[in-house]
């Protein structure tokens, strides 16, 4: 079995990957050239994305598939609740299951943009922390269970001690490991894992890693996530704004960097969001490890 909780009993760091399923056959077909790029890295693991409500969840499972059956590779599949019935993320289950994807990252999604006052019901999961819960209650030990982090506390919980203490509870729930929002400046990550470890959740917290490639779609991206750029990345980024190579070879430097402070300091692995494209996660990998 392709366990990911088997690498930490190695104790080891990992290095992995996440992609999203693309909409179209072609954009499949693409992905498939990626993944085998991506493999010949030998990552410990790929992740792949859920959409809300599980409109593109085949396409979630088949990239997961094609991760193990064809490479051999451990493969992450994502699971959000939003949407799902207690009993459609049953059956969900059993069909990751029946696939032979012995790993999930556990999640509870947002409400997507078409249906944004979308509330849980009786049947419905409210938290991550539930379908952890359930996991282990219907599916025992089969599952290694990943869960989502917010270093510098979730957007809708600022509260980071508040926060800290809902990872706690996905855990206690049945969690094996975190891996994190992406995040620029490397104190809000140890001060998060300061936070987790005071608390007791021993678990490996993987930094999440994104590549800055386009520095507009980044503004974008965080005011929906709630990541911070620090004055480090608008210093360094405004400016070349305009310019695609400039941007692509600055934010290749700023990863590594990141990325070195992080594994120098402890840090158990890095998880980096490729965006579907094996460059700049690949140059960026090979100057770390
Ligand atoms: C690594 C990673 C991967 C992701 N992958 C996907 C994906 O594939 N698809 C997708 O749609 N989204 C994905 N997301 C985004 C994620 O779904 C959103 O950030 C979502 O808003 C929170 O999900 P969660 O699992 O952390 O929720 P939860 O842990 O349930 O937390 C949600 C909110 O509720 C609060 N909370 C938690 N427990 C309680 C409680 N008991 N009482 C009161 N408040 C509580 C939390 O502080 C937080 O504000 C990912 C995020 C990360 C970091």
């Amino acid at each position: 079995m392709l366990l990911i909780k088997d690498i930490f009993q190695q104790n080891k760091r990992t290095y992995s990957f996440e992609l999203f399923p693309p909409k179209t056959e072609q954009g499949f077909q693409n992905l498939i050239g990626t993944i085998a790029e991506l493999a010949a890295l030998k990552p410990d693991f790929i992740s792949c994305t859920y959409g809300a409500g599980g409109g593109g969840r085949g396409k979630t499972l088949d990239v997961v598939q094609h991760i193990q059956d064809k490479h051999q590779i451990r493969g992450l599949a994502h699971l959000t609740c939003v949407l799902h019935t207690k009993d459609e993320i049953k059956d969900i289950l059993t069909d990751i299951k029946s696939r032979g994807i012995p790993n999930v990252l556990a999640l509870r999604g947002d409400p997507p943009q078409d249906n944004p006052g979308w509330k849980p019901g009786r049947d419905n999961f409210r938290y991550s922390s539930e379908l952890c819960a359930f996991i282990r209650r219907h599916f025992g030990d089969y599952f290694t269970i990943g869960v989502a982090g917010f270093p510098e506390g979730h957007i809708l919980c600022p509260d980071r001690d508040r926060d800290a203490r809902y990872l706690k509870m996905k855990v206690d729930a049945g969690a094996d490991f975190v891996i994190t929002q992406l995040f620029f400046d490397n104190k809000d990550f140890f001060a998060y894992v300061d936070r987790l470890r005071k608390l007791g959740v021993a678990v490996p917290v993987i930094p999440g890693i994104l590549p800055i490639t386009n520095y507009a779609s980044l503004t974008r991206f965080c005011q929906l996530c709630g990541a911070t750029i620090t004055r480090e990345v608008k210093n360094i980024f405004e400016p070349i704004v305009d310019n695609p190579e400039a941007t692509r070879q600055a934010g290749i430097d700023f990863a590594v960097r990141q990325c070195r402070e992080l594994l120098e300091n402890g840090a158990p692995g890095l998880h980096f969001y490729c965006l579907n494209k094996t460059s700049p996660a690949d140059q960026i990998l090979k100057a770390v490890r």
